[in-house]
């Protein structure tokens, strides 16, 4: 097993091996990676390369682009050549694909070797992905087991799909490459969870993809992700994450960042903390720390900003943050390291709180 020089080895993502996507690592302890997928028409190169400043703006430092065809590939390379993030191709059926996508500047590939047309297509990828010096992405679904493997009975779910994934690790590494990342997806949330402890026991060495597939809407898919991902998290498996959601990928990014800070393992940007609200609340308390939080998205800076209702926990919390307001009746007092500096009222709330971020 890999191991940084002087690492204490006391998390299972800190015993992987070490993999580079473009210049961003993943493994061998390196802080777990961003990523999302673009959602533009696979031919608009100008729609991708916005989509990708957008989703870079948001934090995210690894980029998958769908190459669904041949057609496809003129504008994969012009998306690589404009990309500010590592580009992964992610291609299914059609293993030419994959091998035009290594030649023309993806930073990783993403096959799934049960769709892309047997062990002999898989192996051209392996080598076109060896010669372009990038790694590989295996994905195996719960919906595309292989079929040896789906029928045994002595298997659970989980159980089926890290034997699967632990396969086509055994294959590469038996060829001779090495630069290898796994996922191994489902869209329920346990057996998710079940399947990437079985990978961290049963191919350590291997960098782990993980996210909850296809985990839908906004809502839904983000308590969905975050409650499979922070377990897996907390348990220190994981060395890159996507949260999917059906939504805009900004918002994939911003949960990711979420989570991750939330679990204190990495920070980006400011954290609110702010009350739910009651019946002592005497100002437009919802709206006004929604329009905090949207001021607060160009904001790079760690900062943790209290948005409160009333007088009861509201000057505890805000003494806490590093800028905070307590609301009373149409009005607000701002704190900044924990001493008042003004009362403002209500509508000049959100324009008081961004100066103060500013004079941190
Ligand atoms: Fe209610 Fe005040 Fe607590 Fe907010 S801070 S929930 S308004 S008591």
């Amino acid at each position: 097993a890999y191991r940084e020089p002087g690492a204490q080895a006391e998390k299972p993502n800190q015993l992987t091996r070490r993999v580079m996507v473009g210049s961003v690592p993943v493994g061998g302890g390196a802080s777990v990676a961003v990523q999302s997928m673009l959602t533009a028409d696979a031919l608009d190169v100008g729609a991708n390369v916005s989509q990708i400043e957008a989703l870079a703006e948001a934090g995210c430092e690894i980029i998958r682009m769908a190459v669904p065809r041949r057609s496809c590939l003129d504008a994969f390379e012009e998306v690589c050549a404009r990309s500010p993030l590592p580009v992964v191709a992610d291609v299914h059926f059609d293993a030419q694909i994959a091998i035009e996508a290594a030649r023309r500047g993806a930073a990783k590939l993403r096959i799934n070797p049960g769709n892309i047309g047997g062990w002999d297509k898989a192996d051209l990828v392996l080598d076109a992905a060896e010669a372009a010096g990038i790694p590989v992405r295996i994905g195996v679904n719960a919906g595309s087991l292989d079929e040896s493997i789906a029928r045994r009975d002595d298997l659970s779910l989980p159980q089926k799909l890290a034997l699967s994934a632990s396969e086509y690790v055994r294959h590469c590494e038996q060829r001779g490459f090495r630069d290898v990342v796994v996922s191994a997806k489902a869209h329920d949330v346990m057996t998710t969870v079940r399947t990437y402890r079985q990978l961290a026991r049963d191919i350590p060495h291997v960098p782990l993809h993980i996210g909850v597939t296809e985990a839908g809407t906004r809502f839904q898919g983000i308590v969905k992700s975050a409650s499979g991902l922070g377990i897996l998290l907390e348990e220190g498996i994981g060395d890159t994450m996507r949260i999917s959601l059906t939504d805009d990928p900004v918002n994939e990014v911003r949960a990711c960042w979420t989570l991750l800070s939330a679990l204190d393992m990495r920070r980006r940007g400011p954290e609110i903390i702010s009350c739910p609200t009651c019946g002592r609340c005497q100002v437009d308390l919802i709206g006004l720390a929604e329009r905090v939080e949207g001021h607060l998205r160009t904001v790079r800076h760690p900062v943790k900003v209290a948005v409160m209702g009333c007088v009861v926990n509201g000057p505890g919390e805000a003494k806490d943050a590093d800028v905070g307001v307590a609301c009373g009746k149409g009005s607000a007092v701002v704190f900044r390291n924990g001493e008042v500096v003004r009362k403002v009222p209500e509508d000049e709330v959100v324009g008081a709180l961004i100066e103060e971020i500013e004079k941190l």
